[in-house]
């Protein structure tokens, strides 16, 4: 599908209410008013889904410490933070760990808005995640079934998803991603 990047928003627009000090003294924002009095109205009238990434850290509830993504089934928005992929410090040598860790989690959230549930299946981006460990033994695609499942919601050419992929993955050096779609290709043959 087309993808187009939206104008960049201010960290101004999260209100008081929607802010809080977490315990190690950074601020946190709540997910959920992120999706539903934010994104819910920056999406265009056009769009199947909306994806926002933002460097601030996020909570989905009061008695919960942290987020890494949160997305809505029913408005197809969702919002990954990119706060703690880092740890804080973005460099040459953490950058590509980190953009992993953002492909994963945002690749998750969009799954959702595509109406895909958790996956049992251990590697699948699909499959629940609660701390970087778990994010970073996740492979960076659905496994085989939930790949059923977003081609029976959106009907796409697999083979041409899997090599515009494989060159997105090329172009950005991750080269174990780069052999699995390389290995998906070779399945299709
Ligand atoms: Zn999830
Ligand atoms: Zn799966």
């Amino acid at each position: 599908m087309e993808t187009k990047i939206l104008p960049v928003l201010s960290n101004t627009i999260f209100p008081k209410k929607a802010r809080r000090i977490f315990k190690d003294g950074q601020e946190q924002i709540l997910a959920g008013y992120v999706l539903d009095s934010i994104l819910i109205k920056q999406k265009p009238k056009d769009a199947v889904v909306l994806m926002g990434i933002t460097e601030k850290d996020l909570f989905p509830k009061p008695e919960w410490n942290y987020v890494f993504g949160q997305a809505s089934y029913e408005d197809g928005v969702g919002v990954t933070s990119m706060y703690r992929f880092s740890d804080g410090h973005l460099s040459d040598s953490n950058f590509n760990e980190s953009l992993e860790r953002l492909i994963k989690i945002s690749s998750h959230e969009i799954g959702h808005m595509f109406g895909i549930s958790h996956c049992l299946n251990a590697v699948c981006v699909m499959n629940g995640t609660n701390s970087l460990p778990e994010t970073d033994f996740h492979f960076a695609r659905a496994c085989s079934l939930c790949q059923q499942k977003l081609n029976s919601s959106l009907s796409y050419d697999p083979r041409k998803r899997l090599q515009d992929l494989k060159h997105f993955f090329e172009k950005q050096h991750l080269n174990i991603e780069l052999s699995r779609a390389e290995q998906d290709l070779s399945l299709l043959k």
